[in-house]
């Protein structure tokens, strides 16, 4: 089952994206990847038309965390909202990738917490959900999550509930298909 609006998430859809993890995201070669990558740099097997070059063997090439990440369907938001001012990756685009596509990523991880709060029900859930409320909309305002310390201490309480809320919901992801 994929991740849909009802879930406060949005569909994960590399042919929408410019291919934005494999430019914001920094690697090391332990963590599978072969080789050092900064952050906010072009990965040497993106394609200008933002295809990945070895992407149907990864593995074979040393590159399966690239099949594993999960952008919870940030990299098409951003690129759409991008769309009309961006072409092919340039410098100024380059050096606010890591920015755009975690931001989102973590404002996705968010909706989709919120979401299922409030469908799980219980009291604790229900208030953690109204205090994540104006973390999300803040968001929209300042394109940054930032959690007060309160909000911060009752998530960490509550850090078996999230974690059980959230299993269900990592479990809906598959593989991405591939910039
Ligand atoms: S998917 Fe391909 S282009 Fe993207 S980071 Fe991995 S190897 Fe590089």
């Amino acid at each position: 089952m994929g991740r849909g609006a009802e879930d406060g998430g949005w569909p994960t859809d590399c042919a929408q994206c410019f291919g934005l993890c494999c430019v914001a995201l920094a690697h090391q070669p332990a963590a599978g990847f072969p080789a050092v990558k900064a952050s906010d740099t072009v990965c040497c097997h993106l394609n200008d038309d933002f295809r990945c070059s070895v992407f149907e063997r990864l593995e074979a090439e040393g590159f399966p965390i690239c099949r594993a990440y999960d952008c919870y369907g940030a990299g098409p938001v951003v690129s759409d909202r991008l769309r009309a001012e961006w072409g092919p990756w340039t410098p100024p685009m380059v050096a606010g990738a890591a920015g755009h596509l975690l931001g989102f990523r973590e404002l996705a991880r968010l909706r989709m917490l919120i979401v299922a709060l409030r469908r799980e029900g219980s009291p604790e859930a229900v208030e953690l959900a109204a205090r994540l409320d104006p973390v999300a909309d803040a968001f929209r305002r300042t394109g940054r999550v930032e959690i007060d310390a309160e909000t911060a201490q009752f998530m960490r309480w509550h850090e078996p509930l999230i974690s059980a809320i959230l299993a269900p919901l990592k479990e809906q992801t598959k593989p991405r298909e591939g910039p």
